[in-house]
């Protein structure tokens, strides 16, 4: 199958307005092959060599890059809009301590209304660190890669694990015991009072990844992938994370991993560790392309951020869940100028809440004024579209191959309708994507070279009756009644320890 696009204006930085005017997008199989204005490229010249050709008529549509969130956790989808007022540790003990075991079928249920969300808004990739409240089984993980392939959505998954707890450390030292509360629960394990317990679990777990990898990675015409997913910074060894790259190279996929998103953490791997976590990561050679890390809001000196452009590892700036969270702010601009690739995520829906890149973007472009006082240090617009863009395709180890609108790159496309309210009258397209765009005017979108979303319907999936299977199911999640004794005993616990660690960061930053 191959796919004209006639007659559409492509969003273009060396355009006026950004924007080239009256050009034509060929298709061909999964990617794009050819730009042109449309006098040159048409029905016309195409008609004799390409049967079947379907023709999309793009006037008074703009064709932009589909967007990337390189960060998300789709199981919380249950759990959208249902916490406020929380920091990360605290919401953490609460995520944990009420969401239950899911099914695979749940795990199924959460990946389909991410994909749902995200390809109507503009979406066409997400890299999914996906969680599971319990031991995890190979049924979770390709309940979750099903959901994707059948949504036909860009997906990269990559499960979470950990090996040993950094916090918990700090914690004992500070006189704290939160061993035997929910933060002390293992990803992907259970139970971690014991390292070589939990030690035994990865690599079991490991063992489980690499069979999954072996069957999923790259499959469906390349759309679907497979990360490995280490938890977070504070939350493996040296040890968890060498075996980690070491899978993921032997498969050539990426590792994904959480990176000081709060002071807390930043807190505890440096009284533990005796240095930061970039530091410790660049001492033992585990920054490289292929490691992606979300959050990265607490890396902050000069030597850091020069170990970091050095080594070529990938920030992923999750600016509403940073907000929502009160984590702080990433050190946007000052990665940007040492020349480190930036991505974008959206974060999971408990902390975002929803699932919006548009959202991500105009966050992005706009929240790091709250710090330089100097206008020239502004992230701009197109800095924001392309962390969105280009930046999540790094993220995916798809750099150079989707993310622009150029012959030879994967074709995932969004057709925005230029006539809808929200993007009139049309500016610069830049302009008006990052700071008016909401999803809104998303008519048609590509994925790989098919057509997933036509005029404004998805076509790969039956939406009503996944959203109405996702609401009954909700209803018998824990979360959704009264929080039981233990449970809010553990968030109480957590929040003791959070505000004494707070008031040691602030003393620090005081003398
Ligand atoms: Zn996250």
């Amino acid at each position: 199958m191959a796919i004209l696009i006639e007659h559409v204006d492509v969003l273009d930085p060396a355009a006026p307005r950004s924007t080239a005017r009256d050009q034509s997008i060929f298709i061909e199989s999964n990617r794009i092959a050819k730009v042109a204005p449309a006098a040159e490229l048409n029905l016309q010249s195409l008609i004799i060599n390409h049967q079947p050709l379907h023709v999309i008529n793009g006037r008074n549509l703009l064709a932009i890059p589909g967007l990337i969130s390189a960060h998300t956790h789709s199981p919380e989808n249950y759990m959208r809009g249902a916490t406020e007022c929380m920091p990360l540790e605290p919401w953490l003990v609460w995520l944990y301590g009420t969401c239950g075991e899911y099914t695979a079928r749940d795990h199924y249920l959460c990946a389909a209304m991410s994909a749902i969300e995200m390809l109507l808004s503009g979406v066409t990739g997400s890299l999914d660190h996906l969680w599971h409240g319990g031991p995890w089984k190979r049924e979770y993980l390709d309940a979750t890669m099903e959901a994707y392939r059948d949504s036909g959505i860009r997906a990269t998954v990559a499960p979470m694990y950990d090996d040993h707890d950094y916090v918990l450390d700090a914690a004992d030292a500070l006189g704290y015991d939160l061993r035997g509360s929910v933060y002390g629960l293992s990803h992907g394990g259970y139970r971690p009072d014991r390292d070589d317990y939990r030690r035994g679990v990865l690599r079991d777990n490991l063992a489980m990844f690499d069979d999954w990898m072996r069957d999923w990675h790259r499959s469906h015409d390349g759309r679907l992938q497979t990360f490995l997913g280490p938890a977070a910074g504070q939350l493996v060894t040296t040890e968890c994370l060498q075996w980690s790259l070491e899978l993921a190279r032997k498969h050539g996929a990426g590792v994904h991993m959480h990176c000081v998103e709060t002071r807390v953490q930043d807190y505890c791997i440096r009284r533990v560790r005796g240095k930061s976590v970039i530091h410790w990561l660049y001492d033992e050679g585990l920054l490289s392309p292929e490691v992606t890390l979300p959050h990265s809001v607490w890396i902050r000196s000069a030597e850091d951020l020069d170990r970091l452009a050095e080594r070529g590892a990938i920030p992923v700036h999750n600016p509403a869940a940073n907000l929502k969270l009160g984590s702080g702010l990433m050190a946007m601009r000052e990665m940007l100028d040492r020349g480190i690739t930036v991505a974008l995520g959206v974060d999971g829906a408990c902390s975002s809440d929803n699932q919006n890149m548009f959202d991500a973007i105009k966050l992005a472009a706009l929240i790091h004024n709250l710090k330089h006082h100097d206008p020239k240090t502004w992230i701009t617009a197109r800095e924001a579209f392309e962390a969105g863009t280009v930046g999540g395709a790094a993220a995916m180890l798809l750099g150079g191959k989707v993310g622009r609108l150029q012959g030879g790159q994967l074709a995932d496309i969004v057709l925005l309708d230029t006539r809808n309210a929200v993007l009139a009258p049309m500016n610069d397209a830049y302009g008006m994507l990052v700071h008016c765009e909401t999803g809104a005017s998303v008519r048609h979108v590509i994925v790989n070279g098919q057509v997933v979303v036509r005029d404004r319907k998805l076509l790969t999936m039956d939406v009503d009756a996944l959203v109405a299977e996702f609401f009954e199911r909700a209803d018998a999640l824990p979360f959704r009644h009264p929080i039981d004794l233990k449970t809010q005993k553990d968030v109480d616990d957590c929040w003791v320890f959070w505000w004494k660690v707070m008031d040691d960061v602030s003393r620090q930053f005081a003398s």
